[in-house]
Parts: C-alpha cells; sequence; structure tokens
C-alpha cells in the first residue's frame, strides 16, 4: 500500500457535513446577495468539501441592520441580566452536551488534534458559563461626597459590536468574544476566519435551541479583505473586538480611526520561555515541548524562543530534541496524535518557508521539514532549532507553527535583553526556583501574561493581552465587561448646589 493510499484510508470524513454554508442574518440562513461563495477545504486531502458564502459590503450592511434593529427594538439589551444570564447558561448546557461532534468537525476543518479539539469545545462552554455568572455578579461603584454628593456608574451595552476571529482554535475564540458581547446586552456580527468557517456554521443552531432573541446573533462569513473590511468600516458598528495578526491588526486601527471606534486587538506573539539553571528541567522540557508544539503550534501564546542559561544548555539541547522527535504526528482524529496538519497550504507553505530560512540561520536539532509517511496533506514534524542569534529571523518573526529557536544566555541580564529583544509581547514562561528572580524577571519583561514555573494555564478571572505588537486593551473578567459596556457616571447633589456664582456682580451694583 502506497502512503497516499494509506493516507486516503485514514482519513476521516465527519458524517453529515453541510451541503453549503451560508450567512445567518436575523434569524435566517442567508446566501450572499450576489451569490458568490469560496471553496473551504480541510487540511489532510487539501480538497474542497464544501463552499461557504461570501459576504460582502451588501452582506454586512444587512446584518448589521439586523444587529441594530435588534439592538433599538428587541429585549436583549433590556433584559434583567438574570435573564440573559439563564440564555447563556443554556448555551454552555448545549455546547458541553455536543461536544464530542464539535470536536469532530473542528479537528477535521482546522486540523488539530482531536483530543485538543474536544478540550476547546469544553472551553468554549467555560466561557459562556463564566460570563453568564459574571453578568449576574457585576456591581458597579457608587461614591459618596457626604452631605454633598452621590456618584453612580450607569452601565449600558453599546449596540453592534463586530467580532473578527482567526482560524486557531476558532470555535473557542469565537466564544472568548461572544461570550461576553452578548452577556452585557450588546448584538453581534461576527465574522469567523475563511480557512475554518464550519464550527461557527453551529452557533446559529444553539443559540436558537438556547431562546437568544432573533437578530441578536448575526453572521458573515467572507474574506478578510472584503467582509472583515466592510464590518470595520461600518458607522453603525462602533466596536470592534479583533484577535489575528499584528499587520492586520494595524491594518483595521486606521480603518476604525475615522470613525472613532473601541478596539481591542489580540494580536501575534514570539513570547519566550527562559531556563535557569535552577530550574525543575523535567518539568521545564515537558511544558516547553507543550508550549510549542499544542495545538500544532499554531497558538498565539506558543512559548517558540526557548532562552536557557549555559551551565545546562548542552544538556537541555540533547534532552530537549530527543523528547522533540518523540511527539506523535498523526491524523486529527486519532487520540493518540499530538500534531496534528496544519490549517492550509497556504499556511503550510509558510511555516515550511521559515523551516528552510532556519536551515541557513541556526543548528537544525529536530525535524525539520514533512513528516515521513505523510504524502498529501499538511503534516510538519515538531522542528527544533539551536544556537539561533537574537537578529535570526526565525528568532524575530511569528512562525505559528511547530517550530522552536533555543538560545543560550549566560546572565539574568542578557536573558532579559533577548526576552525583550522582539517587537512582540504576549506571554513569557519563567522557569527558575530562585524566588528573587522569578518576581523581578517576571516584573521586568515585557509580556502581558506571565507563567511562572507554570504551563499556559489562565484562570478565566485574570486578564488577558499583550504589549506592544502583540495588542491594545485587555479582556478577560470584568475587563471584557468594562469593553463591552458603556460606563456612564452620574452625578446628583445632596446638599446645598455647589454653584460658583458667575454674572451677577453687576446686578448687585445696580
Ligand atoms: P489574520 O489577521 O490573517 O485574520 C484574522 C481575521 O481577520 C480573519 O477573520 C480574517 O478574515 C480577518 N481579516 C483579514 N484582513 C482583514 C481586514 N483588512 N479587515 C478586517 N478583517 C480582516 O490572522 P489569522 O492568520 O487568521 O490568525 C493567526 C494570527 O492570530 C496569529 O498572528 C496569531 O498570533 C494571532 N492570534 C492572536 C491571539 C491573541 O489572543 N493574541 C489569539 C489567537 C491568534
Amino acid at each position: 500500500m502506497t502512503n497516499t493510499v494509506a493516507a486516503q484510508s485514514q482519513h476521516h470524513v465527519p458524517a453529515d457535513l453541510p451541503e453549503k454554508i451560508q450567512h445567518y442574518i436575523g434569524g435566517k440562513f442567508v446566501d450572499s446577495i450576489d451569490g458568490a461563495t469560496f471553496e473551504v477545504s480541510d487540511p489532510v486531502s487539501n480538497e474542497t468539501y464544501v463552499r461557504a458564502a461570501a459576504g460582502k459590503k451588501a452582506d454586512i450592511d444587512h446584518a448589521v441592520n439586523a444587529a441594530a434593529q435588534a439592538f433599538e427594538q428587541g429585549p436583549w439589551p433590556r433584559m434583567l441580566p438574570r435573564e440573559r444570564s439563564r440564555v447563556l447558561h443554556r448555551i454552555a448546557d448545549i455546547v458541553e452536551s455536543h461536544d464530542a461532534r464539535l470536536a469532530e468537525l473542528e479537528s477535521f476543518d482546522s486540523g488539530l488534534p482531536i483530543t485538543q479539539a474536544l478540550g476547546q469545545a469544553r472551553r468554549a462552554a467555560e466561557n459562556f458559563r463564566f460570563f453568564a455568572d459574571l453578568i449576574v455578579a457585576q456591581s458597579d461603584d457608587t461614591y459618596k461626597v457626604p452631605g454633598r454628593q452621590i456618584n453612580y456608574v450607569n452601565r449600558t451595552p453599546i449596540g453592534v459590536a463586530g467580532l473578527i476571529t482567526p482560524w486557531n482554535t476558532p470555535f473557542m475564540l469565537e466564544s472568548w468574544k461572544l461570550g461576553p458581547a452578548l452577556a452585557t446586552g450588546n448584538t453581534v456580527v461576527l465574522k469567523p476566519a475563511e480557512f475554518t468557517p464550519l464550527s461557527a456554521s453551529l452557533w446559529a443552531g444553539i443559540f436558537e435551541e438556547a431562546g437568544l432573541p432573533e437578530g441578536v446573533f448575526n453572521l458573515v462569513n467572507g474574506l478578510g479583505e472584503e467582509a472583515g473590511d466592510a464590518l470595520v468600516k461600518h458607522p453603525d458598528v462602533p466596536l470592534i473586538s479583533f484577535t489575528g495578526e499584528s499587520s492586520t491588526g494595524q491594518l483595521i486601527f486606521a480603518n476604525a480611526a475615522p470613525h472613532l471606534k473601541g478596539l481591542s486587538m489580540e494580536l501575534g506573539g514570539k513570547s519566550p520561555a527562559v531556563v535557569f539553571a535552577d530550574a525543575d528541567l523535567d518539568a521545564a522540557i515537558d511544558a516547553t515541548i507543550f508550549g510549542v508544539f499544542s495545538l500544532n503550534g499554531e497558538r498565539c501564546t506558543a512559548g517558540s524562543r526557548i532562552l536557557v542559561e549555559r551551565p545546562i544548555y548542552d544538556e537541555f539541547i540533547e534532552r530537549y530534541a530527543a523528547q522533540a522527535k518523540r511527539v506523535r504526528v498523526g491524523y486529527p482524529h486519532d487520540p493518540s496524535t499530538e500534531v496534528g496538519a496544519l490549517v492550509h497550504t497556504e499556511h503550510y507553505d509558510k511555516v515550511m518557508s521559515y523551516i528552510e530560512i532556519g536551515k541557513t540561520e541556526a543548528r537544525l536539532v529536530a525535524g525539520g521539514g514533512r513528516a515521513d509517511g505523510f504524502e498529501v496533506g499538511n503534516f510538519v514534524t515538531p522542528t527544533v532549532f539551536a544556537d539561533v542569534k537574537p537578529d535570526a529571523r526565525i528568532f524575530q518573526e511569528e512562525i505559528f507553527g511547530p517550530v522552536v529557536a533555543i538560545t543560550p544566555f549566560d546572565s539574568d541580564s542578557e536573558a532579559l535583553e533577548l526576552a525583550n529583544g522582539v517587537r512582540y509581547g504576549l506571554a513569557a514562561y519563567i522557569w527558575t526556583n530562585d524566588l528573587k528572580r522569578a518576581h523581578n524577571f517576571s516584573q521586568s519583561v515585557q509580556a502581558g501574561m506571565v507563567w511562572l514555573n507554570s504551563n499556559n494555564v489562565r484562570d478565566l478571572r485574570t486578564p488577558f493581552g499583550g504589549v506592544k505588537a502583540s495588542g491594545l486593551g485587555h479582556e478577560g473578567g470584568y475587563r471584557s465587561i468594562d469593553f463591552y459596556t458603556q460606563q456612564q457616571a452620574v452625578h446628583i447633589t445632596l446638599g446645598e448646589v455647589h454653584n460658583p456664582t458667575f454674572g451677577k456682580a453687576d446686578s448687585q451694583q445696580h
């Protein structure tokens, strides 16, 4: 049996795939107004398995109108938080009860290993549950100025929120925006990533079943430069929450400027994992392997640069490379797979080109190309480069695949300089048993999030966001509630009116 035949026989195609993927506007599934569609392929066969409606400005106008009408006239923004919370809990229940199907579709469409896709489906449910709870626990500030004034905060939803999401863990990242946007009483237009529209098409059914009123959730598929661009430029969309590449974020920032929109930007990363000689080496190796190879390396917070203190450098490289070679590349639907297929041929080509660049810049110690035994599909071997110089492209640029750059350092100050020496600042992982160093280093590293002797495990209450080219603003917990709400300050006089009097001086003289 040739590898190609083996590959085809191993290719799992879920039953009951949709015949087409449509927009969902004002409670109805619809095609694009001009009938345009685009091809959607799966990353194992790279063949088109469905066509999706390609939204343009007219479709965005249609969706924004539906969302604006639901905001102005519908019940959702006016419901009690407890009532909205019930709907959100039902959404979480439904997502949870469909987790296996969701994971199957997500894994098929995106190439994520099935076990990891299942974890992401459950996290999506948890996002809804979390914001369902938070919105009823929400309290706002009231200030008393004794005898003079009371000030309170009147918090209200803002309007139509535009949500633009990437293709890595698409369903979970959509839930990360949909949860707080809906919990706070906004209505939404979601523009999911064009590589992976399959799982997003399930939201409509889930929301209908949970009792979300018509027009509150709208979805327009399509290309970023068309549908995404029209959403960003729409004058009746006061908020854009965007997750994606830093360069796209810059463009959106400029396009939103004439409308002075509220923007939340979760962008790219090139996060350092810093391993000091006194670290628990076993734990550090396991964590840094997982940190860059989980989710196929297609992870914004991937620890894609590992900085290792010189005394343990050689041992670290040897052990790390040996373990990386044992990471299991396989078909996404196979539960034993640790790294699946990259999302799309375009992205596969990009990652492969970085691997070739890396071979000219550094020492290859594991992987280095297409995974053995896979003639078709976007399968890349976990790839490890050692002795990577800080000016190397593989040190500076986000690759967003299973590729890691390892660099030695000799002192804390050199480690800090290396850690901060890139344009990004999303996450940092620090491995040391020295308490003072751990805190001092964490507080000096330019990163929105730091994990100390820890893998990337995040409590939903904590702030999420990056600094420098990794983002603008923070979401997570109450910060998401803040982004999606207006906070009007209301001031009431209790005692005498505090009125410096102007314009009475002359009247006393006459
Ligand atoms: P991308 O920027 O290419 O696309 C993201 C979304 O933006 C897609 O829906 C796309 O259609 C849309 N888009 C593209 N051009 C647009 C435009 N001109 N106007 C409006 N919308 C437009 O990103 P991607 O390749 O889908 O995702 C990978 C990137 O996302 C990586 O850089 C990764 O680090 C980043 N990411 C960041 C986080 C985070 O929280 N910081 C999380 C996940 C992914």
